[in-house]
């Protein structure tokens, strides 16, 4: 089969793609999906407690608000709910190809097409938007003597819901956005657990509630409030960035809040030093939790500091030597964002490899492009990841670049469109410049970080100036050439 667009991922990037192609009159494209099930990141954190750390009402998409979200923070189901209703009012079943991974794709140069290799099959394309996310593949660390284990052990992102923890002494390593999610929720069940820390972060109080009755009446009715209440979140998410990015020392202040709440929340002075973070508020993400101290103050919580030396029969070591006995281990452990596009094999022109640029070449063109992968485009690319606000801002900052270059690909009857190596080069050079004098840099070990001290995961700046680079298709800084 040939399409004119082949969407890879079904999340809120590939589905926000495919309503605007539909809207652009582009209706001859699909959406591969690897899962057999629709909705990417929401579909597949199903742990206990798991919810999204921006409001619904921005936390989603401009153009299909719901007045109806029941709290002020979304929990995972309502999302997963919400992107179900997104895919039947906008009419993308017939696009979907679930259960179908993309395992290549390469550019074939005679005939300005992409040769698309699935699970399912074989097909071509004169375009790709590629939609995987940055935050798909488990990181679990290989610790040693980890197959020795009797027990049972999953991680965070792949939820076991067979297991029972009910009375069973669990361990818990890792204490990032997740974690601190769904040990409140475990804590009152397990007999013990053992909460494996490597960095304390710092937590401020989160401001969910339930959105009542008359405030969904009033949204469902003046339209215009949905718009203010949309707008009030996003200033409030945005105006952190000035922290983040222009005055770190602005962070003392949010410090002393964090402090406090920690203060408020925990009693035990001994605790509360082991949950005091040495590091700049924001350089690693800022959590928001009302209940995850309260449960970390319960008796039948251990918070370990002293690190993991290795996993025995029945148990862990801890860096100290003490061996602690658990029935079950869970990983809160985060994601391989540095090999994010992991198993996929994709070859540009003249057979060049995506891994190979993406690392030499230091990232993408507005997180959308790169030099060499002619008609494919990315969202949630490098560098276009937040620290403070809504990703889906700048997906559908990004999807609206990519469709104006689909476009431009489709109607202009291009052969090829395919960013200048120097132009890529010059914007790199400039956002890590940025990037630089900001919070993620001010010397803690994050995953926004990889192996070699680069940072390609943060957009360091507003994010309505990403809007306005994104905002058209910027010819002049391609090489487009004509079909012959
Ligand atoms: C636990 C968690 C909490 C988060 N909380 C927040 C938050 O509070 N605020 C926020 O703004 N963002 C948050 N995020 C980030 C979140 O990922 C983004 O907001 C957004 O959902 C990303 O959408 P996406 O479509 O780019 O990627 P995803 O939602 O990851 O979707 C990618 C899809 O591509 C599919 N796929 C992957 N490989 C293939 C293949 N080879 N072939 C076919 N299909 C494939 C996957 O199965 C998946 O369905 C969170 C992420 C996680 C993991």
């Amino acid at each position: 089969m040939e399409y004119d667009v082949v969407i890879v991922g079904s999340g809120f990037g590939g589905l926000c793609s495919a309503i605007k192609l539909k809207e652009a009159g582009i209706d001859n494209f699909v959406i591969l999906e690897k899962d057999e099930v629709f909705g990417g990141t929401w579909r597949v954190n199903t742990y206990p407690g798991a919810a999204c750390d921006i409001p619904s009402h921005l936390y989603s998409f401009s153009f299909a608000q719901n007045a109806r979200w029941s709290r002020l923070f979304p929990r995972q189901d309502e999302l997963l709910e919400y992107t179900l209703g997104v895919v039947r009012d906008y009419g993308l079943e017939p696009h979907l190809r679930l259960g179908t991974a993309l395992r290549s794709a390469q550019f074939d140069e005679a005939a300005g097409r992409w040769r698309i290799s699935t699970s399912k099959g074989e097909m071509t394309a004169r375009t790709v938007i590629f939609a995987i996310g940055l935050l798909g593949r488990p990181s679990t660390p290989q610790f040693a003597g980890a197959e020795r284990f009797r027990g049972q052990s999953f991680h965070s992102a792949q939820w076991d819901h067979s297991i029972d923890l009910r009375g069973k002494r669990v361990a818990v390593v890792g204490s990032g956005a997740s974690a601190v999610q769904f040990v409140p929720e475990i804590q009152p069940l397990v007999r013990q657990l053992d909460h494996y820390q490597r960095t304390a972060h710092w937590v401020l109080p989160r401001p969910d509630r339930a959105v009542t009755r008359i405030e969904q009446w009033l949204l469902q009715r003046v339209r215009p409030l949905q718009l203010l209440f949309r707008a009030k979140h996003y200033v409030q998410f945005e105006s952190r960035v000035v922290m983040f990015i222009f005055l770190p020392m602005l962070a003392k202040f949010m410090e002393w809040q964090a402090l406090r709440h920690l203060k408020r929340q925990v009693a035990d002075p001994q605790l509360r030093d082991k949950l005091t973070p040495n590091y700049t508020l924001g350089c690693k993400r800022v959590l928001l939790t009302n209940d995850y101290y309260p449960a970390l103050a319960q008796p039948n919580v251990a918070v370990l500091k002293d690190g993991i030396r290795e996993i025995c029969e029945h148990g862990i070591v801890t860096g100290s030597g003490e061996e602690r006995p658990v029935d079950v281990i869970i990983y809160a452990t985060g994601f391989d964002v540095e090999h994010a596009y992991g198993p996929i094999e994709l070859r540009g022109r003249g057979g060049c490899s995506f891994a190979q640029a993406l690392e030499e070449g230091a990232g993408a063109y507005k997180g959308a492009t790169v030099a060499g992968f002619p008609n494919f485009f990315m969202i949630t690319g490098p560098n276009t990841l937040l620290g403070h606000n809504s990703m889906i801002y700048m997906i559908e900052s990004g999807v609206r670049y990519a469709v104006d270059g689909v476009r431009r690909v489709l109607r202009g009857g291009l052969h090829s469109l395919e960013v200048r190596p120097q132009v890529q080069a010059a914007y790199n050079q400039e956002l890590q410049r940025k990037l630089k004098r900001t919070v993620w840099h001010t010397g803690c070990n994050s995953w926004y970080l990889d192996s070699r001290g680069r940072n390609l995961v943060i957009w360091p700046g507003f994010t309505f100036h990403y809007r306005h680079l994104t905002r058209r298709f910027d010819i002049g800084s391609y090489i487009a050439r004509r079909a012959a």
